[in-house]
């Protein structure tokens, strides 16, 4: 098959952050860009050539998202699978395509489908009613976390329980069904690897990050991750098992929990380019981003190496107390540290509004100082 070449027009369905700096990456290389989004003014929407302002599963959007591109992408897991499959059957290339999303998008898919191909997660089951919950609390026990199946990103639609009548509570609370019961992860570290497959097959990964959430949304990721090599090299081997496996074209995520006891289990998979993989615009020989337009467009895969020893992210989330950021004169003196903001005009809270990357000696130095640059920063009116 013939790559998409630069001139191409590549489609992005979703219009956030991950979108506007996939569409920075393929503009700087001669693409064009369209996006479909339903808010007018999306970060993408700023930077592409053209925004298509309508729902995801808008049939005359999607066929003029169709027309326009040579191939799409997503850069959100919850664009409705329908929507992906209606361009596939229109003949529009999409990748990665509606079975890597159809999978990606449920976690009870996602963990079933990784289980089958021997890599490891926390024990799980499908709850519907009261009685299925009784029957996980005594497959797992407590702490247990519960979660919708679909559609729930950030920690939203998530509750840790700690005893039945929480558990109960829960239940009543989160509305969706099915949701997944899953069994507490006693986790030392978080880990990411970010894994790229090519149209021809060549897979490739960035170095092991490590991942701390707060309110579970991503606060930092650093790199390379402070674990054994042996650790390292397990971890980014089981992503490319599950690229194959999944015979994604691409580029995704693996979020990886790493118990006490040393085992390390998959938490989930993100099909697209993902939060703790910004620092490799700024810190390795090809960003995420490229990477994703490369494999995509049919093109050989760019180089995963950083170019620096360490690299730290942080990332900006809005307060609710006012849309601009002031102090961002006093945190650039420092030349390790490049800074990213995403257009989004309201700064709401836990919104991601933008991050910052710092490139130093030691991953210990490279966290410390992404965090002092972050408290010298403060959302005013
Ligand atoms: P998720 O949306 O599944 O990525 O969950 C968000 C965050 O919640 C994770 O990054 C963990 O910090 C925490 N978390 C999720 N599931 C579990 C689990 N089964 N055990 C322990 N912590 C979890």
């Amino acid at each position: 098959m013939r790559p998409f070449l630069p001139g191409s027009t590549l489609g992005i369905l979703g219009g956030g952050q991950l979108g506007r700096m996939l569409a920075l990456a393929a503009r700087r290389m001669g693409y064009r860009v369209v996006t479909l989004d339903p808010s007018p003014d999306s970060p993408c929407g700023q930077v592409a050539d053209e925004q298509i302002t309508a729902a995801y599963d808008n049939p005359s959007a999607l066929r003029r998202l169709g027309k326009k591109c040579d191939v799409v992408t997503y850069e959100f897991e919850n664009i409705p699978a329908a929507s992906v499959k209606r361009l596939e059957r229109a003949g529009v290339p999409v990748r990665p395509g509606s079975r890597v999303l159809e999978i990606t998008q449920n976690r009870l898919a996602e963990k079933r489908f990784l289980n089958r191909i021997g890599v490891p997660t926390v024990p799980f089951h499908e709850v519907r009613t009261s009685a299925d919950a009784e029957r996980a609390t005594r497959l797992t026990g407590f702490p247990a976390v519960i979660k919708s199946a679909g559609g729930g990103y950030d920690g939203k639609g998530q509750a840790v329980v700690r005893n039945r009548a929480a558990a109960q509570a829960a239940l009543s609370v989160i509305k969706a069904r099915p949701l997944i019961w899953e069994g507490w992860a006693d986790f030392e570290k978080e880990l990411g690897v970010l894994c790229v497959r090519s149209l021809t097959g060549e897979v490739a990964t960035y170095p092991v990050s490590e991942n701390v959430h707060q309110d579970n949304i991503l606060y930092t990721t650093a790199v390379p991750a402070l674990i054994s090599p042996r650790k390292a090299a397990e971890a980014r081997r089981m992503a490319e098992k599950i690229a194959r496996a999944l015979d994604i074209v691409g580029l995704f995520c693996v979020e990886f929990f790493l118990l006490k006891d040393g085992r390390l289990l998959v938490n989930e998979i993100a099909p697209r380019p993902h939060n703790s993989g910004h620092y490799t615009i700024d810190a390795c020989e090809c960003s995420q981003f490229e990477q994703q337009l490369r494999a995509v467009c049919g093109l050989p895969l760019g180089s995963t190496r950083l170019t620096t020893k360490a690299a730290a992210m942080v990332n900006l989330l809005g307060e609710g107390k006012g849309d601009r950021l002031a102090g961002v004169e006093k945190i650039l003196v420092h030349r390790e540290i490049s800074f990213h903001l995403y257009g989004k005009t309201e700064a709401k809270a836990k919104r991601k509004m933008g991050h910052i990357t710092v490139r130093r000696e030691s991953v210990k130095s490279a966290l410390a100082l992404a965090k002092l640059a972050r408290k010298r920063l403060e959302w005013v009116r």
